[in-house]
């Protein structure tokens, strides 16, 4: 009986080591990727711009004041500052007995600026992030989504959809989609090779492990064409940072971790994915002209783990033409519609002359291998022409 106990876990310990193989090779795997970003980031070459200043910030940060969070202030403002972020809008859930808003962070502190923002729901039970945030947010939740929107415009407010998964009303007035969010695609993460990564590449390579488990939200990027085929609306990412509570991955809501794994600590993951916002010259980053310009769409999302992508340019030049300028060598795709129009590769793209229609572009890193050759580095907003 006990040779045979014996052989049983011999067995076990036998497939336990054979499993670890494919992991290793990943591990080799993200660290070619690793130089690879390297040369991409010496290598770049940013577009000069004579009219807009270029700010780049994180959007749809939490800390422990409105729940759900371990994190404090001193380490996001630490980590905003690290990371040389110019802005992070903060998004506090509401609170019956506090103004989550007005409480967290709102002003500069060393080179960031804050704004208070929050995640409202509403009646319908939909979810919105609220920029700037209100001490009203809590009482939102008991009104229909139509008139949420309708008192949040008449206040100057933005309403951007968070979680558009679980949203539903689609015919509503809102500003925005946050059509990409770290927390949602971190959830989709397989667990089981997550946590074989997790031992064997996320210690050298934190930021890159977690890229390579990106997908590019094919879904909301549809439901954003749709919409924006009828009315101007934006598109942004969402980090939706935590701080300590592991992507929910290896931790549960409430902050216990599984592994002793901190997967999304502030400091890296405002490493991974964020908006870059453009702003006159002539006019200095504030909480109003960072509003509009998101409201205006004057920003992309850059998944600067992948190479800066501070230097990118989208708009129309010379006489009757659409030109892109990609801070890297890259695959350019415009699109039109939603429907792909035409793509290059290189450092550039040009076409005209172009009628009527929406007209966006995405970037692809090819040379980074898969998943990169079909999870876009940047997407940027639409250009309209009606
Ligand atoms: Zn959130």
């Amino acid at each position: 009986m006990k040779k045979v106990i014996k052989k049983v876990l011999l067995i076990i310990l036998a497939v336990l080591i054979a499993i670890q193989a494919p992991f290793i090779y990943r591990r080799y795997k993200i660290g070619q990727l690793a130089e690879k970003v390297n040369e991409l980031n010496r290598a770049r070459v940013p577009a000069a711009n004579d009219q807009f200043k270029e700010y780049k910030g994180i959007i749809h940060a939490h800390t422990n004041l409105g729940g759900h969070s371990t994190g404090s202030f001193e380490e996001l403002i630490a980590a905003a500052n690290a990371n040389d972020l110019d802005f992070v809008i903060m998004t506090e859930h509401w609170s019956d007995t506090i103004d989550t808003a007005g409480l967290t962070l709102n002003a500069v502190y060393g080179k960031t600026l804050f704004i208070g923002g929050n995640e409202i729901d509403t009646a319908d039970s939909d979810r919105f992030l609220m920029i700037p945030g209100s001490g009203d947010a809590a009482g939102l939740r008991k009104m229909p989504t139509p008139a949420v929107l309708d008192k949040l415009h008449s206040e100057n407010r933005l309403a951007i959809v968070t979680y558009p998964e679980k949203f539903r009303s689609w015919d509503s007035n809102f500003d925005g989609i946050e059509v990409f969010s770290l927390h949602t695609n971190a959830k989709k993460m397989n667990p089981f090779t997550g946590v074989f990564d997790g031992i064997w590449s996320f210690p050298a390579y934190p930021e890159l492990m977690l890229a390579t488990y990106f997908k590019r939200p094919d879904e909301n990027l549809r439901k954003f064409d749709e919409i924006a085929a009828k009315r101007n609306i934006s598109l942004i990412a969402g980090t939706d940072a935590h701080s300590n509570i592991g992507f929910h991955l290896f931790g549960d809501d409430a902050g216990n971790d599984l592994l002793g794994l901190k997967l999304d600590p502030y400091e890296r993951i405002f490493r991974l994915v964020r908006q870059h916002v453009l702003i006159e010259k002539d006019k200095p980053i504030t909480r109003e002209t960072l509003i509009e310009a998101l409201r205006s769409g004057r920003s992309f999302i850059g998944f600067d783990v992948l190479g800066d992508t501070t230097g990118f340019r989208f708009g129309p030049c010379d006489a009757d033409a659409l030109c892109v300028n990609s801070p890297a060598g890259s695959r350019i795709a415009l699109l039109k519609d939603g429907q792909k129009l035409t793509e290059d590769e290189g450092l550039s793209l040009k076409y005209g002359p172009y009628g009527k229609g929406v007209y966006r572009v995405e970037v692809y890193l090819d040379q980074l291998g898969p998943p990169f050759d079909k999870m876009p580095w940047i997407i940027s907003n639409p250009i309209y022409v009606r």
